[in-house]
């Protein structure tokens, strides 16, 4: 960061009262107040900040609690006996209350590289960034005027250096200073706006979206642990599909995952409905409180690559097994080039992957075997997902369903031993008695609903 990017920046502050915002301390969580509170009476300077407040502004429940002081970690540390320092890019103070976490920041200033602090910036990058500095700075070096409000404790007003008041009323995203300049300090801002926009249902503002096509390239530069996190707030966070349409829209998708981006430009309607399906299931997950993995989210966003790179394979004489394996391999480790997926999740989406030609594989031996994989029940969430790709692959996901209903006996009878056929050929007819009526399969420990 440069004192240059400024020069159009002149903070001017304008304090907002109490009686003239929506904030209410009601909605603020009492470890962010117990901090806020004992910060203030040991002196010090101390406000909420960031998301926290704007999504106060907006009426809605912010995720977590940001603290910004003019105390400097040392000092946070000697406030607090719960309180441990962490980062090095950002050194910061967490104040630990059970599970939750509050960060506290010390105001970060503006200083010149060389000066004294500690900023390192590598080609326009900010990499390191501990130089500490007036609470106007602190405002000015964030990414977007609507997260640059400051809630202060010590009389309950909001404070606006730089017009983050307006762009809430006006529903709409600006950088603060020039785009280019902040986009090439952080590339991640503009992953940070798609997701943004999504959540809070705002527009982005044109100057802050017209790099994207121009500076996207520089994710390819950005951290890929980072760009892991990063996609994991876009697509669990309960707005999975509205932050993939826009990413899709902004022309950031290919940056991120020019996997999907290239799979679903091929042109296959179907591909795009069974991402959106996939991930609006996972968002009606969250917001039914059930537990999401990432596994199958990235299943899901490179299933369609990986479908074809295999079928290509297979075109060409390859064993299925082998043709699978080598399709999986080659999409996850161009997708994790970019988004650094870890391996205990890589190894259960090639496991989903790999079960899915085994779903078409109806003899009683297999059938059995299948259903009693630690995977099936995820492959087999993905299966009804892949109803969008035909009406065959509907038809086979209402027959794997209808045979888990089945008292095992009745499923037996009705299976070849042997042999193929289609899953019609082998369907037994719907158990209606009440003597035999369908025996739920016996659910094992830890095999969640629906889930993975
Ligand atoms: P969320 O709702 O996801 O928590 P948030 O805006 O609070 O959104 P955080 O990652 O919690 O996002 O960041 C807290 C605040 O820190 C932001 O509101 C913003 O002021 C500042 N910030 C975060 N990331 C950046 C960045 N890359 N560049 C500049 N400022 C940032
Ligand atoms: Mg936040």
């Amino acid at each position: 960061m440069n004192l240059e990017s400024r020069t159009d920046i002149t903070p001017a502050l304008r304090i907002i009262p109490r009686d003239q915002h929506t904030i209410s301390r009601k909605n603020i969580s009492k470890a962010a107040l117990r901090v806020l509170y004992r910060l203030n009476e040991a002196g010090y300077a101390a406000y909420l900040v960031g998301g926290a407040v704007r999504d106060l502004l907006l009426g809605l429940q912010p995720k977590d609690f940001d603290v910004a002081t003019d105390a400097t970690p040392d000092e946070v540390k000697k406030l607090f006996r719960n309180c441990r320092l962490i980062g090095r890019r950002f050194r910061l103070a967490h104040v630990v209350f059970g599970p939750e976490i509050i960060e506290v920041a010390t105001f970060r200033g503006l200083g010149e590289e060389g000066g004294e602090g500690d900023r390192h910036i590598v080609d326009g990058r900010i990499v390191r960034d501990n130089i500490w500095g007036t609470i106007e700075e602190d405002a000015i070096r964030r990414d977007f005027r609507a997260n640059a409000l400051y809630y202060d404790i010590s009389d309950f007003s909001v404070r606006d250096y730089v017009g983050g008041m307006q762009d809430l009323e006006d529903r709409v995203l600006r950088l603060i200073g020039d785009p280019v300049t902040r986009y090439r300090e952080d590339p991640v801002r503009m992953l940070r706006a798609a997701r943004l926009a999504a959540k809070l249902d705002m527009r982005i503002d044109a100057a802050a979206m017209a790099p994207f096509e121009s500076i996207g390239p520089l994710l390819a530069d950005a951290a890929p642990a980072r760009l892991f996190d990063e996609s994991l707030k876009m697509f669990l966070s309960g707005n999975g599909l509205k932050s993939f349409r826009m990413l899709e829209q902004c022309g950031l998708l290919k940056f991120l995952f020019p996997v999907t981006a290239r799979a679903l430009k091929r042109g296959d309607e179907a591909l795009r409905s069974l991402v959106e399906h996939g991930l609006a299931n996972t968002d009606a997950r969250i917001a039914e409180g059930k537990s999401v993995t990432p596994a199958f989210l990235f299943a899901v966003l490179l299933w369609g690559e990986v479908r074809d790179v295999a079928h290509h394979w297979i075109a060409r004489g390859q064993d299925s097994n082998e043709a699978w394996a080598r399709a999986a391999a080659q999409v996850v480790g161009e997708q994790c080039q970019r988004v650094a997926i870890p391996r205990r999740f890589t190894f259960t989406m090639e496991e989903i992957w790999s079960l899915q030609p085994r779903f078409e594989q109806i003899q009683r031996k297999r059938v059995f075997r299948l259903m009693t994989h630690p995977r099936f029940r995820a492959a087999f969430d993905f299966l009804l997902l892949r109803a969008d790709e035909s009406p065959a692959m509907r038809e086979l996901g209402q027959w794997w369903a209808h045979a888990q209903q089945l008292p095992q006996e009745v499923l037996a009878a009705a299976l070849p031993a042997g042999g193929g056929g289609s899953a019609s050929d082998h369907m037994p007819a719907p158990v209606a008695s009440k003597a035999s009526r369908p025996r739920r399969r016996r659910r094992r420990p830890g095999d969640k609903p629906g889930s993975m």
